[in-house]
C-alpha cells in the first residue's frame, strides 16, 4: 500500500513491546491517529527525536497488506519544543494539554482548530512558561472547549433577566444570576465574579490571535485556571490523571 504523509504533534506515547511504541499524533486534516513505531525504523531513519512526546513532525506511514494499525516509515522533526521536556512544570502542563486534546478529538476526524490551538499553546509554553503558564492553561482549556462545541454560553443568565452573574454551572454549560443560582441547589456550581465572567467571555468569543491578549491579576488568573479545569472535567465527565499530576507538581 502507498505511503501516507502526515504532519502533526505527538500527544501520547505508550510502550507496545520491547521494540516498539504506539504514538498518538494529532495530525493536520486527519485528526487523531495511532502509529506503531518500531525501534529498527527509528534507528535507521534517525527519526527518534521526531517521535518524542510534544514534537511537531512530518511522518511517513504505511499500512500492511493485512490492514491494521498505521506503521511508521520515516519521521522528520519540524519543531521539537525541547524546553517542554527540560522542566517538570512545563512537562506537566504540556502533558495535560495533550491529554485534553486527545480526549476532545476523534480518530480520523479533522480537528485543525484544536491542532492549531495546541501548537500555539505549546509554542508559548516552550518559550515563556513559568508565571504565564496558568493563563496559557485557562485560554487553552476554554478555547479547546469552544473548538469542540462545549464552550459555556456567555450571553448572560439563562433567565434573560440581566441580573449580575454569580455562578457557572459546568455540567449545564451556563452562567447564572443569583436568583437562578438558588434554584440550582444540589448541582455543582462554581462561584464567579464579574472579572472572571468577563475574562471567560473574552476568551471564548475573541478571535484566535487575540484570545491570549488580556491582562488579569495574579489571584484572578489562578482562579480562572481553576474554573477552567473544573469546567473541562465536568464536560469530559472524567478526572484526568494528567490534571492530578499537574496539580501535584504545581504544589511542590
Ligand atoms: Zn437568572
Amino acid at each position: 500500500m502507498a505511503n501516507i504523509d502526515l504532519r502533526g504533534v505527538v500527544t501520547r506515547e505508550v510502550k507496545y513491546s520491547e521494540n516498539s511504541r504506539i504514538l498518538t499524533v494529532l495530525s493536520k486534516d486527519m485528526g487523531k491517529v495511532s502509529i506503531l513505531a518500531g525501534r529498527s525504523r527509528l534507528s535507521r531513519s534517525g527519526a527518534l527525536i521526531a517521535t518524542q512526546l510534544f514534537c511537531y513532525s512530518d511522518f511517513e506511514v504505511f499500512k500492511n497488506r493485512d490492514g491494521g494499525m498505521l506503521r511508521l516509515n520515516e519521521a522528520e522533526v519540524i519543531e521539537p519544543f525541547a524546553d517542554l521536556r527540560s522542566s517538570l512544570d512545563k512537562m506537566a502542563y504540556a502533558s495535560y494539554f495533550c491529554d485534553v486534546a486527545n480526549h476532545l478529538c476523534y480518530e480520523g476526524t479533522e480537528q485543525n482548530g484544536i491542532l492549531r490551538l495546541l501548537l500555539n499553546t505549546l509554542s508559548k509554553l516552550n518559550k515563556d512558561g513559568g508565571d504565564g503558564a496558568l493563563k496559557l492553561e485557562a485560554v487553552f482549556l476554554l478555547r479547546a472547549l469552544r473548538e469542540a462545541g462545549f464552550a459555556p454560553d456567555c450571553g448572560g443568565c439563562v433567565c434573560g433577566g440581566g441580573g449580575r452573574i454569580k455562578l457557572l454551572c459546568p455540567a449545564d454549560g451556563v452562567f447564572c444570576c443569583e436568583e437562578c443560582a438558588a434554584k440550582k441547589e444540589g448541582k455543582f456550581c462554581i462561584e464567579v465574579n464579574d472579572t472572571i465572567y468577563k475574562a471567560i467571555s473574552y476568551i471564548v468569543t475573541s478571535g484566535d490571535a487575540a484570545a491570549f491578549s488580556f491582562s488579569l491579576g495574579e489571584n484572578s488568573t489562578r482562579y480562572l485556571a481553576e474554573v477552567a479545569e473544573s469546567y473541562m472535567t465536568a464536560q469530559l465527565e472524567k478526572q484526568l490523571k494528567t490534571l492530578e499530576y499537574l496539580k501535584m507538581v504545581r504544589d511542590l
